[in-house]
């Protein structure tokens, strides 16, 4: 199948209320291209050196998110046009997510990632830590920054049952958040989990925003 019926099919499976990324690391520009003319928009990569290759080479309407983590250094490179950073996960990133934002004249939407997956994994922030981080005077002070939701990945598992307890305990704290320190605030939506392997039941499990590479464009090495 072409990509872009490898698109049309996941977009068929998603209902309504889910947006897709279409996760393009380490693919060639032409499919990624081949994809925006059958009129797909949101592309992630996990390299900022590659995110910024292809917003330079590609459409300027393509919107770029990074889904990868994230380093400080490297933020002033993609602060003058990503749409959304997926994995932040601390106040020092997110401060200079905001510093570069400033410096471009714009706000930056951002995810913060949460550490669901009961595996070790050096990425995300554990719930604690991140009710912290959201009530530290630092944080309320970044003007520049705006926090779309949450991001999470699950436990590198065969175990469903698993997988499906730890979007489970995301989509929790969404809710949490949502009537204490977002409360009211209509721009928290976004609740990014779900990949090629596991994204049915992401969906099952509430989340509204899917990334999605090798179902669209074939296996990575
Ligand atoms: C690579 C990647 C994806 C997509 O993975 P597939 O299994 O190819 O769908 C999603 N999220 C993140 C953070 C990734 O690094």
């Amino acid at each position: 199948m072409s990509i872009a019926e490898n698109l049309k099919a996941v977009k068929a499976g998603l209902p309504a209320h889910v947006s897709l990324v279409a996760v393009s690391k380490t693919k060639p520009d032409a499919m990624i291209q081949e994809a925006f003319e059958s009129g797909h928009l949101d592309f992630g990569e996990n390299k900022v050196q590659d995110l910024v290759g292809k917003w330079e080479r590609l459409p300027k309407e393509i919107r770029w998110h990074m889904i990868g983590h994230l380093q400080s250094n490297k933020v002033k490179y993609i602060a003058p046009f990503v749409h959304l950073v997926h994995g932040v996960d601390s106040l020092k990133l997110l401060s200079v997510i905001n510093r570069e934002a400033e410096k471009n004249g714009r706000i930056i939407d951002c995810l913060l990632q949460l550490r669901i997956a009961s595996e070790e994994t050096k990425f995300g922030l554990p719930e604690e830590e991140l009710l912290t981080l959201l009530d530290s005077d630092a944080f309320r002070a970044l003007s520049y920054i705006r926090i779309r939701g949450l991001m999470g990945m699950a436990s590198f598992t065969e175990n469903s049952e698993q997988i499906r307890a730890e979007f489970r305990d995301l989509k929790r704290i969404f809710e949490k958040l949502s009537t204490t320190n977002f409360k009211g605030k209509e721009s928290f939506d976004l609740r990014s989990f779900g990949m090629s392997g596991d994204y049915k039941l992401a969906v099952e499990e509430g989340s509204n925003l899917v990334r999605i590479g090798s179902l669209i464009f074939g296996g990575r090495n």
